[in-house]
C-alpha cells in the first residue's frame, strides 16, 4: 500500500479520532499532527477511548498505526542554552510530549534539531545531544531529526550535522531521521537525483535511520536557505521528481507526509494533491480546483 498522508489538525474535542477522519477524507493512508497548537505548548488531556477507536478503525482500514507521526512544536529549541530556563523548559516540554505520544500509541515524533542563535554550530550540536540523551532516558518513542533548510542559524541542514547528533545519542534505537524534500532542496541537495542522494544518506547516516519523509515542493531554487513550501508540482522541485521520490522502491515502507500550504490560507490542498499523486499525472488546473473545492 502507498503510505501517503498529510498534516492534519488535532482539535480539542475530536483529538486523534478527528485526525484520522480528516486523513481518511483526503484519501490518505497515514497522517501527521501536532498534539496542540504548533506555535505554543498548551496541551490538553488525551481521551484514551478515542485512541482505542482509532486503533480499531485503522485495523479495519488495513492501515498501520505505527506509521502515524507526531510533530513537535517548532518553538522548542534544544540547541540554544543561553537562557538556562528556556533550555530546561524545552527539555521538560519534550519529555511530556513523548509521554503524550506513548498515551496516543504513536511511535515517532519529528523534531527540528534547533537553532544555535549565535552560539555556533558545535556548541549547538552539543546542547542538542545533551538534551536528547536526557529526554530519551525515560521514553520508548523514537525522535526523528528533520533535515532543515538552513534558515538563520538552524542546525541540521547537512547530513553530516544530523549524523553528528546521532553519533552523540546513546539510545540509537530511538533516534532517527525525517527527510524533507523542500528543506533538502533549499539547503543545497539536488533532490532530482534522489537515488544518488539516498546513497549519500546511506553512506553518511544509514538509510535504516530514515522513518519519515516530508513531501513538499519548494518556492525557491536549490541552496536558497528559505524554507517556503509550495504545492505539489507548482514549485522548483516539480511533479515528476516528487512522484519519483514518493514511488521510490527503497522508500516503500516509509510514511510520506505532505506539508504543502493551504491555498489562499483557507483551502486544504491534500485531497486534491493525493488524488493527483495517485493518478501520477500533473494537473495544471489543480490550484483553481482547490479554490473552488470541486
Ligand atoms: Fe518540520
Ligand atoms: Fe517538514
Ligand atoms: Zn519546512
Amino acid at each position: 500500500m502507498l503510505l501517503l498522508g498529510c498534516h492534519v489538525n488535532y482539535k480539542k474535542d475530536s483529538q486523534i479520532l478527528g485526525c484520522l477522519e480528516q486523513a481518511l477524507s483526503y484519501g490518505a493512508t497515514t497522517f501527521m499532527f501536532y498534539t496542540g497548537a504548533p506555535q505554543n505548548t498548551v496541551r490538553g488531556n488525551i481521551d484514551l477511548a478515542k485512541v482505542k477507536e482509532v486503533e480499531e478503525r485503522m485495523k479495519k482500514e488495513g492501515i498501520d498505526y505505527k506509521k502515524i507521526i507526531v510533530h513537535a512544536p517548532y518553538i522548542v529549541n534544544l540547541a540554544n542554552n543561553k537562557e538556562e530556563d528556556k533550555y530546561r523548559f524545552s527539555i521538560q516540554f519534550l519529555k511530556q510530549e513523548l509521554k503524550r505520544c506513548e498515551e496516543l500509541g504513536v511511535s515517532y515524533i519529528v523534531l527540528h534539531p534547533g537553532s544555535h542563535v549565535g552560539l555556533g554550530k558545535s556548541v549547538g550540536i552539543q546542547n542538542i545531544i545533551q538534551a536528547l540523551n536526557e529526554i530519551l532516558e525515560e521514553s520508548d518513542v523514537t525522535i526523528l531529526l528533520e533535515t532543515m533548510a538552513g534558515k538563520g542559524t538552524e542546525i541540521g541542514s547537512t547530513l553530516e550535522e544530523i549524523k553528528e547528533i546521532i553519533d552523540g545519542v546513546h539510545d540509537k534505537k530511538h533516534i532517527g531521521v525525517c527527510l524533507d524534500t523542500c528543506h533538502l532542496n533549499d539547503s543545497g541537495y539536488d533532490v532530482s537525483r534522489f537515488d544518488e542522494l539516498l546513497d549519500e544518506v546511506d553512506k553518511i547516516i544509514g538509510l535504516d535511520y530514515v522513518h519519515c519523509i516530508h513531501i513538499n515542493d519548494s518556492k525557491n531554487p536549490i541552496s536558497f536557505h528559505k524554507d517556503r513550501h509550495e504545492n505539489i508540482g507548482f514549485g522548483t522541485i516539480g511533479f515528476d521528481t516528487l512522484i519519483s521520490i514518493i514511488y521510490n522502491k527503497r522508500l516503500e515502507n516509509i510514511p510520506k507526509i505532505l506539508e504543502t500550504p493551504y491555498v489562499d490560507r483557507e483551502f486544504a490542498p491534500y485531497r486534491y494533491e493525493i488524488e493527483m499523486i495517485k493518478n501520477k499525472k500533473f494537473d495544471p488546473q489543480l490550484i483553481d480546483k482547490i479554490k473552488k473545492q470541486v
